[in-house]
Parts: C-alpha cells; structure tokens; sequence
C-alpha cells in the first residue's frame, strides 16, 4: 500500500540538501519513505494524507527512556519542589516497586507510556532496564522492553541495590558477569550511571567493556550531577551516546567534539530536580552532536513529551527552535546510530508527524500545547 501526504505547509527533511521544502509532497510505500518532491510533481499513491497547511517533520527519536518500572514518586517530587536535594536515591524506591510488581504489571505501564509518546509525536523510544537489579528482574524488565523496541538497553549498572550496599564490587562483578550473559540476548545496548553515589569511572569502564566484548553498543549516564570521568570515559570507548552531559569542562566539550558520541542532553531532569541545566549551544558550537531526549522514569524526569524537551532546550539552554527540533529528530537517530530515522528522505523508514501548526517553531514557540495531529509509524497512520 503506498499514500502521499499532500497540501504540506512546510517539511522539515533533515536532508542536508534540501533540509525544509515548501509546496512538496511526500511518498510512503509500505513502512519507507519511497519519494519527496514537489507537489505538481508526486506520483500516484493508494491513499491520501491531507496536511492541510500543516508543517510535517520526522517522528521524534527519544533515545533515553527508563519505561520498565512499577509505582511513581510523585511525593518525591513534590518534597524536592519544597527544597529537599535530588540525589539519585530514590532509585532505590522504584527498584523495591518493580521488584513486587507481576510481568503483567510492567508491560502495562510501559506500554501505556510508550503509547503516551506516540501521541505526542514520538515514533522510535530507547528502553533501557535498571530498575530489576537483579538477574531475574533485569532479564524480564529488558524482555517486556523487547516487545515494545527494538532499541534495548542492559542498565544493570543503575545502582547498587541495598543488600549489595557495603560490597558494591561484588556488585559489578555480578552485573559484568551473570547478569550480563543473561541480559545480552534481549540487549542492543549496555549503560552505566558513571556518578558519585552510583558507579565510579573504573567500574563503569569494566562494565562497559564487558558489554562490547558480549557485542553490545555502548551508551553512559555521565556528568549529570557533577564533573566526572563519565564523558571522556565515553569518548573513549566509542560510546554512541553520552547522556546528560550537564556539568562539562572544557576537555570533555573538546572530546565529544572530536568524536562520534553524540552529547545527549535531558532536560526533563533538569526541569524535575531543578537544577542547572546543560550548555547545548556550547556544545554545538563546538562542533559535537546534540540529541534531545525525555529521560522518562518515575523519579527525576516524569515526562514522555519531546516538545516539552525541546520548548526548555529553546528557552535554557541556548539552542534555536529549529535546532532543537533537530536534535530531538536526527540528533536522536545518531544517538542510536541509525541513518533511517530521524529524516524524511527516500529510504528512510517512514515515521513522520503532521503537526496542528504551518511550522515546526511552533513546538517552542507554543509550549505545552498539544500540537501533533497525525502520526505515521512504519507507514501506518497511528
Ligand atoms: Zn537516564
């Protein structure tokens, strides 16, 4: 079945030749963008999408998510907006929750969030576990990730459970050796959370070496809280991905410019523990690759909304409208190393969003406005 979406206000491509089309139309045959081009000019198709004016852009790529976890922590949040500090403890809340919860359970919440950001324009979601810690539960948590994407991720390494809390090495023993093995098969993807109070550069480089010995690609939480050794440790390895990436030095801003590991910026973190947010103008005038993602997770960024993110990307941390749309489209694709997302070009899988506005400004431009009318997901109208 092929359809053409006509009547496009404006398309935002991401082609580096054409980047934003007026007066063109759209192409998708089966789940791939088959042609783009001028209006006057599309071929037939089957079926007719109608954007009335509308702009029409890339599915958005959120290429961090923590979606397999039982409760929330709603008190949590509420007693930090009262003055209490975030410190990456509460983890330990979520870890007792999803602990208790059935397999049915979790696949429900994460499916009822994965679902919540298709509605607000997000056709491809990161998955990562890190709530189970422990062999069974990581192995499930990444299994119920599996039925919902193919962009998995073994975060053994989240934290360190309780009753590992005064032999933490025994720990990463655990998670680079059984917990690993067992994880792998439902992994794409190996993440560590490199911070004080989680795991220090040593035991995240172990892990992290463990995971690409297993085949995995390599992705870090690094540099959220504080300075560290998390973002050049990520360089380093040829880690697709370095996330968070909030308290930089000049050395970490140099390696990821002179790299291929994309700095993945959260600003739903930021926002949720109201802290410093990341210098992405920095980082992009440097030369490195920015992504926009939701960091979705029950403690310290409870969104799944992309134009969220990308409305504060505008209005904290430098970027224009137009750059961080990018981000949040192909700077996401490169942070998981795909060339067929996050551009609507021939060959590229055809996720697309129409929005309810003439341009893609409008997503900074009119913050929590509900502004995608129309999703297509591998071709399909959703
Ligand atoms: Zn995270």
């Amino acid at each position: 079945m092929s359809l053409i979406v006509t009547n496009i206000g404006e398309l935002l491509t991401n082609d580096p030749d054409h980047g934003i089309r007026h007066d063109a139309a759209v192409v998708v045959d089966g789940d791939r963008i088959a042609w783009v081009g001028p209006a006057t000019q599309a071929p037939a198709a089957d079926l007719r999408l109608d954007a009335d004016g509308a702009a029409v852009l890339p599915g958005f790529v959120d290429s961090h998510a923590h979606l397999v976890f039982a409760g929330d922590r709603a008190a949590e949040f509420s007693a930090r907006m009262a003055g209490q500090p975030y410190t990456g403890g509460g983890i330990r809340t979520t870890v007792a929750a999803t602990r208790s919860a059935s397999d049915d359970e979790l696949r429900g919440n994460a499916r009822r969030l994965v679902s919540e950001a298709l509605r607000q324009g997000t056709t491809t979601i990161e998955i990562k576990s890190g709530y189970g810690l422990s062999v069974p539960d990581e192995v499930r948590s990444l299994r119920v990730a599996a039925e919902l994407s193919t962009e998995t991720t073994f975060l053994g390494a989240h934290v360190v459970p309780a009753e590992y809390a005064d032999r933490p090495d025994d720990y990463v023993d655990l998670v680079q050796g059984e917990m690993l093995d067992a994880a792998a098969p439902y992994a794409k993807w190996v993440d560590v959370f490199c911070e004080r109070g989680a795991f220090d550069g040593d035991q995240a480089r172990a892990i992290l070496t463990a995971g690409a010995k297993r085949g995995l690609g390599l992705r870090l939480h690094a540099n959220q809280l504080g300075p560290g050794p998390g973002v050049r440790l990520a360089v380093e390895l040829g880690a697709a991905s370095a996330d968070h990436c909030t308290h930089l030095d000049d050395a970490d801003v140099d390696a990821l410019a002179g790299s291929d590991t994309v700095a993945t910026l959260l600003p739903g973190a930021e926002f949720s523990t109201r802290s410093p947010y990341p210098d992405a103008r920095r980082l992009l005038d440097a030369g490195a690759t920015v992504a926009l993602a939701t960091d979705c997770n029950p403690g310290s960024s409870y969104t799944s909304s992309m134009p969220f993110c990308i409305a504060l990307a505008v209005r904290e941390m430098g970027l224009t409208p137009t750059e961080a749309v990018h981000a949040a489209t192909a700077g996401g694709a490169a942070a998981l190393r795909r060339t067929d997302l996050g551009r609507i070009s021939p060959g590229a899988r055809a996720d697309l969003i129409v929005l309810d506005a003439p341009s893609h400004l409008h997503l900074a431009y009119r913050p929590g406005v509900p502004l995608i009318r129309h999703v297509l997901q591998h071709g399909a109208p959703r």
